[in-house]
């Protein structure tokens, strides 16, 4: 009997904790960060105390209570008598990994608090893009997912102490990889050389790759399959774990509309092999009949951006490397150049180790990096080194605003403050290719940019416009003729039909979604039985 547990990602998109239990072997599928509740708390300014270790994500119910598996040094004195009572507490030891799918936070960001002694099983690719993320993000405790910079215990004044020490002289804790889709020993040199040290040799030191037991036959370790998916960040991928009870698929976020979609048809092919005895499945977009896929998003962009005689912004997810790829195309197509953040050179440059196709940005004539303004006067040694690597190819914004129809710049709304500096002239566009609001605190982010666009007289394209209901609420709209400028990272409703029926498992556990009884309604008859867990809940397979 194998016991699931399920400690985030139910009746939430994302915040994945899956606990799977067989014997004296225990996984966790993914450790992702809960935005959800996150948001039902915090906000930007108001945030989860770094110096309180775990204490305030287990009080405020955004870790579960589970004692032995979080860093000893995040402890705070006296900390787990406090969640004894808990109904979820447990003493869990020991924990043999975690199966990460993705790089998306929502999935690996709470890897974090793990102990460093609990190996993350992930492809290469994934686990160089959270390594890239870290190296180039902000230092927040709750997203040192590679290493981080333990806090000493030493002393029996212990958390007093380190609240005033800090964690100087305290060398960097890193974690155990082991990566399921390549050998570790093909790595090129180069990329070992990055993984352990870093593109300059300055960089946080890294364990090297070890290898996954993909076919391990001792009790003590399971055999895994790594099955590589499409998803809007590369490296995605699903894992089948052999069970006493025969395979167990964890599909993570996928989709079968994107460039990479013949991995997800080989996915569902590969498993349905297996005959698994359960497929844990997400349904982010249960509820959308049908996807754009990211062909016509270049079609829609480029037909948008040719007849645009000014500047043109582009909005879209960072990490999301296809699309990047996409308005790369679509720079070359008509005669601009792709300004892109420090942090997507970075990302490049950590991708063309492992994929070599990667645009390489010293060679790339459409390619520039766009110097921020006021932020990167005294740039951390990660930004310093790359404007240094791509000298001549640095632009800043007095570059953009003298030639704007040369260019398409690639930010954000959170970098929309640079605009002051760039003064966009006319006729300039904004083209937005990301997912729509879904809180109240990103509807005030996007009421804010469409006044930042009507300040500067851009005009926006594939933008959610508000329509005010009777009742009060409002709904967010992109017109008619502005749609198809956004693929999304995750499969509609007939695809994760399909898929299912496709794998055929004897149960199906959705997970990453809002609207789980569509399984239940759709499936009904079928012989595939639908479980819903709780939060927090278990089933037994
Ligand atoms: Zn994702």
């Amino acid at each position: 009997m194998v016991r699931l547990t399920f400690y985030g990602g139910i009746n939430e998109i994302g915040g994945n904790k899956v606990l799977l239990e067989d014997g004296g072997r225990r996984l966790f599928l993914d450790f992702g960060f809960p935005y959800k509740r996150h948001k039902l708390f915090y906000e930007e300014y108001l945030k989860p105390r770094s110096g309180a270790g775990l204490l305030d994500p287990l009080t405020m119910g955004l870790l579960p209570p589970l004692a032995g598996l979080y860093r000893e040094d995040l402890e705070t004195p006296g900390l787990w008598e406090q969640f004894r009572g808990h109904p979820l507490y447990r003493q869990l030891e020991p924990v043999d990994g975690v199966l990460l799918s993705h790089a998306h936070l929502d999935h690996s960001g709470y890897i974090s608090f793990l102990k460093a002694s609990i190996p993350v099983y992930a492809t290469a690719v994934t686990a160089f893009i959270a390594k890239a993320m870290q190296d180039s993000g902000k230092a927040d405790f709750d997203q040192q997912v590679c290493y981080f910079n333990p806090t000493s215990l030493d002393s029996p004044a212990g958390w007093k102490q380190r609240a005033l020490l800090g964690s100087a002289g305290v060398p960097k804790q890193q974690r155990q990889f082991c990566v399921g889709d390549i050998a570790p020993g093909s790595l090129s040199a180069e990329a070992a050389q990055f993984w352990s040290h870093g593109f300059w040799g300055k960089m946080a030191k890294q364990k090297e790759f070890a290898s996954c037991p993909l076919e391990s036959h001792s009790r003590s370790s399971f055999s895994l399959r790594c099955f590589p998916l499409d998803h809007s960040v590369p490296g995605a991928c699903a894992w089948g774990i052999e069970t006493s009870s025969g395979w167990i698929i964890y599909s993570g976020d996928l989709r079968i509309h994107g460039k990479r979609r013949r991995l997800t048809e080989k996915f569902i092919e590969e498993a349905a092999k297996l005959r698994p005895g359960a497929l844990i499945l997400e349904g982010t977009n249960v509820t959308r009949d049908t996807n754009v896929a990211e062909q016509e998003v270049y079609k829609n962009g480029l037909k948008a951006i040719a007849y645009s005689k000014g500047l043109v912004i582009a909005d879209f997810s960072p990490r999301d490397v296809d699309r990047l790829l996409t308005f790369l195309q679509i720079a070359r197509d008509t005669g601009r150049k792709l300004a892109i953040a420090p942090k997507d050179a970075y990302l490049l440059k950590t991708m063309r180790l492992l994929e070599p196709e990667t645009p390489d940005i010293g060679e790339d004539g459409s390619l520039v990096i766009y110097q921020d303004t006021i932020a990167s006067k005294s740039p951390a040694i990660w930004m310093r080194n790359i404007f240094k690597d791509y000298e001549d190819k640095v632009v800043l914004a007095e570059d953009v605003r003298s030639a704007q129809d040369r260019f398409i710049l690639c930010f954000s709304f959170f970098d929309i403050n640079e605009l002051p500096s760039i003064r966009p002239g006319p006729g300039s566009l904004y083209v937005f290719s990301s997912s729509e609001p879904h809180d109240e605190e990103q509807e005030i982010d996007f009421r804010r940019l469409h006044n930042w666009l009507d300040h500067f007289g851009l005009k926006g394209f594939g933008l959610p416009r508000e329509l005010k209901k009777g009742n009060g609420n409002s709904e967010w709209e992109i017109p008619d003729e502005e749609k198809g400028l956004h693929a999304s990272g995750h499969a509609c409703g007939p695809d994760l039909l399909r898929i299912a029926r496709g794998i055929g498992p004897e149960v199906l556990i959705p997970v990453h979604s809002e609207n789980a009884g569509f399984y239940v309604e759709h499936l009904r008859g079928s012989k595939l039985e639908v479980r819903l867990p709780e939060p927090g809940g278990t089933t037994e397979v």
